[in-house]
C-alpha cells in the first residue's frame, strides 16, 4: 500500500505492490471538487484504478445546479438563485488546467460555471466513472487491532430504486460533499412567535416572490448582499441586518442597513440597539452547518460491531485509546483528547480548557449553539482526517477561491497516497490540529471560522504544492482576487461591470465598461 511507505518509512516493499495493487479510491460528490478529484486519478493510472464516484442526484455541478423549489422542500443541495452571477471573475475561478470560454464576460451567470463543469467532466472523460443517482450512506474504517493511520474504508451507498444498500472496499476517499447545503440559522428568543414568513438564503430563488414585502436579511455576507439588492426594486423595503464594522458603501434606493436582529415578537424584529423592524419576512443569511450523515456516530467502525456481535468488549492500543472504536468522522477522538483521557494533553491549563470546550465538541445534535459549525473532524491542514488520514475532505475550507483551492487540495492529497509526501504520524497530526483548534479559540474567534482561510489562502496553496512538488498557482490569482474584493467592499452593486484580463503569471488588467484601459 503506497501509504504505508509514507506513515513508516518505506518498511514494507510499497513500492513494489503499488505497481500491481493499485490503489481504489472513493470519490463523494460530482461538484466542484468531487470532478477534480476524479480528473487527477484518472490521470495517474499507474497508481489508481479509475475511481468511484457517487452522486446523489442525476448530474453533475452540484451546487450550480439551480433547481426552482418550493420553500417547504427540505432536501435540496443547491442554494444557486436564478438571477446569480459569480462574484469572481471567471479568470480567477477556474481550474488551472482547463480554461472559461474567453469571450464570455469575467462575471458570468451561474448557468456558464454549469456548462464549463460539464465540458470540464467530458473533457477528461469522467462521466463513465460517476455513479449518479447514488447516495453514500455510510462510511467506516476497516480497523485492524485499533490501529489508525493508513486504514481502508468500506463505503455502503444506495442507488434509486434499487432494494438494498451496496458495501464496497476502498483504500482511500475523498469527501468532495460540498457544505452549502445545511443552513444554520441562530437562535433568536421569540422568533417562533413572529408572524411573518422566515426563510433561509438557501431556498431563495427570484425576487420576485417578495413583491410589495417588508423584508429584513439578517448577514451581510455574499449572498444577504446580493440579494438584498435584487430585493430593493420589488419589495416596499428592504433591511440589511449585519454585525460588525460598517460596510464601506453607501446602500442603494430601498436598502436600509441596521444593527444584527436579537429578538422578535409578533409583528416585529428588535434590533441589537433597540430599534423594532416592521417586517413581514425575515430572511436568515446565516450561513450554512458542515454536514456529513454518512460520517454520524451510528456507523461503528467494524471492529466494534463484529466484537458487539460476538458478545465482546472490542479493544484499541495507542496513545488515544479506544477513541478510534466509538464513532469515525464526529469530533469523539478529540472529545477524548480534550477532556484528559488521553496522553496527548496533561497540563492543568489544557486540560481546563478541555473542559470548558468539551460540551460542544461532544454535542451530538447537528447544531451547536450560536456557533454555526457543524459536525466535522479534526483536520490536518484544513483537509486530512488527522487519525485516518485515507480520508480527506476537499473544499472544507471558506473565504477562497474555491476551483484552485480544490485543485491544490487534490494533488496534495493524491502525493500523500502515492507515497510522494510523507505526513507526520496520526498522533502528531492530531495534536498539530489541536493545537490549532486551541489557538484559533484562544484569540476569540468562533468555531465556524476554523477553515477561514482568507488572506491565508495563498500562503497555504504554495505550501500544499511546495510540500507535494507540483506547480503553485499563479500570483496574478491574488492580484486579481484582492482586486475583486476591493471593487466588492467600494461597491457591491457595479463591481461585475468590470473585465479581468490576465497579462502574465504576475500581471493582469482591469477594465470597466465605463473607462476603457
Ligand atoms: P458542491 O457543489 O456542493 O457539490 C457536492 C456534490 O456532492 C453535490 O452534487 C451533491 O449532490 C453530492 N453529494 C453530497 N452528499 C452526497 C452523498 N452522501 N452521496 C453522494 N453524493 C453526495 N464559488 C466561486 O468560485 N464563485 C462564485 O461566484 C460562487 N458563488 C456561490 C454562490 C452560492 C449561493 C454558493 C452556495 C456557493 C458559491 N460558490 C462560489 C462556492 C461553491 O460552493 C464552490 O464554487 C463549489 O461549487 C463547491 O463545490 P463542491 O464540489 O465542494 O460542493
Amino acid at each position: 500500500h503506497a501509504l504505508d511507505q509514507t506513515l513508516t518509512n518505506g518498511q514494507s516493499n510499497t513500492m513494489e505492490k503499488m505497481t500491481y495493487n493499485r490503489l481504489r479510491v472513493a470519490v463523494i460528490g460530482a461538484g466542484a471538487a468531487g470532478l477534480c478529484a476524479a480528473r487527477h486519478l484518472l490521470s495517474n493510472p499507474h497508481t489508481f484504478q479509475p475511481p468511484v464516484v457517487f452522486e446523489t442526484s442525476g448530474q453533475v455541478g452540484g451546487t450550480w445546479v439551480y433547481t426552482e423549489v418550493s420553500e417547504t422542500e427540505t432536501h435540496q443541495h443547491s442554494s444557486m438563485y436564478r438571477n446569480l452571477r459569480t462574484n469572481l471573475p471567471k479568470e480567477i475561478m477556474e481550474f488551472p488546467d482547463f480554461s472559461f470560454d474567453p469571450s464570455l464576460p469575467s462575471f458570468i451567470h451561474h448557468s456558464e460555471v454549469l456548462r464549463y463543469l460539464e465540458e470540464y467532466t467530458d473533457n477528461f472523460n469522467i462521466r463513465p466513472h460517476i455513479r449518479f443517482n447514488c447516495s453514500v450512506t455510510e462510511v467506516s474504517p476497516v480497523l485492524k487491532d485499533g490501529e489508525h493511520g493508513q486504514v481502508p474504508w468500506e463505503v455502503s451507498s444506495h442507488t434509486q430504486g434499487s432494494p438494498h444498500p451496496v458495501t464496497e472496499r476502498f483504500d482511500a476517499v475523498m469527501v468532495c460533499a460540498g457544505h452549502y447545503s445545511l443552513p444554520y440559522i441562530p437562535d433568536i428568543p421569540g422568533i417562533d412567535t413572529f408572524q411573518g414568513k422566515l426563510l433561509h438564503s438557501h431556498f431563495y430563488r427570484y425576487p420576485e416572490m417578495f413583491a410589495s414585502h417588508s423584508v429584513v436579511l439578517l448577514g451581510c455576507g455574499p449572498s444577504g448582499v446580493d440579494i438584498a439588492l435584487e430585493l430593493a426594486p420589488y419589495a416596499q423595503n428592504v433591511t440589511l441586518c449585519h454585525r460588525g464594522a460598517a460596510l464601506q458603501w453607501t446602500p442603494p434606493k430601498g436598502v436600509t442597513l441596521a444593527p444584527p436582529v436579537v429578538g422578535a415578537t409578533p409583528h416585529n424584529l428588535i434590533c441589537e440597539d433597540g430599534t423594532q423592524l416592521e417586517a413581514d419576512t425575515l430572511i436568515f443569511c446565516t450561513g450554512y452547518k458542515y454536514y456529513y450523515p454518512f460520517l454520524e456516530p451510528q456507523n461503528k467502525p467494524r471492529n466494534l460491531k463484529e466484537a458487539e456481535e460476538n458478545g465482546e468488549t472490542a479493544v484499541t492500543k495507542g496513545p488515544v485509546p479506544n477513541a478510534v472504536v466509538e464513532r469515525i468522522g464526529l469530533l469523539v477522538e478529540t472529545r477524548k483528547v480534550l477532556s484528559g483521557s488521553a496522553e496527548l494533553l496533561q497540563s492543568k491549563d489544557e486540560k481546563e480548557f478541555c473542559d470548558k470546550n468539551t460540551n460542544w465538541l461532544m454535542n451530538d445534535e447537528v447544531v451547536v449553539p450560536d456557533e454555526g459549525q457543524g459536525h466535522l473532524p479534526l483536520l490536518y491542514k484544513h483537509l486530512i482526517h488527522a487519525l485516518y488520514p485515507t480520508m480527506c475532505f476537499i473544499g472544507a475550507c471558506k473565504i477562497v477561491i474555491p476551483f484552485p483551492l480544490f485543485h491544490c487540495q487534490v494533488l496534495f492529497f493524491l502525493a500523500v497516497l502515492e507515497g510522494k509526501c510523507p505526513l507526520p504520524s496520526p498522533n502528531q497530526m492530531l495534536l498539530e490540529s489541536h493545537e490549532e483548534l486551541k489557538n484559533h479559540l484562544s484569540l476569540g474567534l468562533p468555531l465556524k471560522y476554523l477553515h477561514r482561510l482568507e488572506i491565508g489562502q495563498w500562503e497555504y496553496n504554495n505550501w500544499l504544492a511546495e510540500t507535494a512538488g507540483f506547480e503553485p498557482l499563479p500570483p496574478v490569482k491574488k492580484k486579481m482576487y484582492e482586486t475583486c474584493r476591493r471593487f466588492r467592499s467600494i461597491n457591491p452593486t457595479l463591481y461585475r461591470g468590470f473585465k479581468f484580463e490576465v497579462l502574465s503569471k504576475e500581471e493582469c488588467r482591469v477594465i470597466s465598461a465605463e473607462c476603457k484601459g
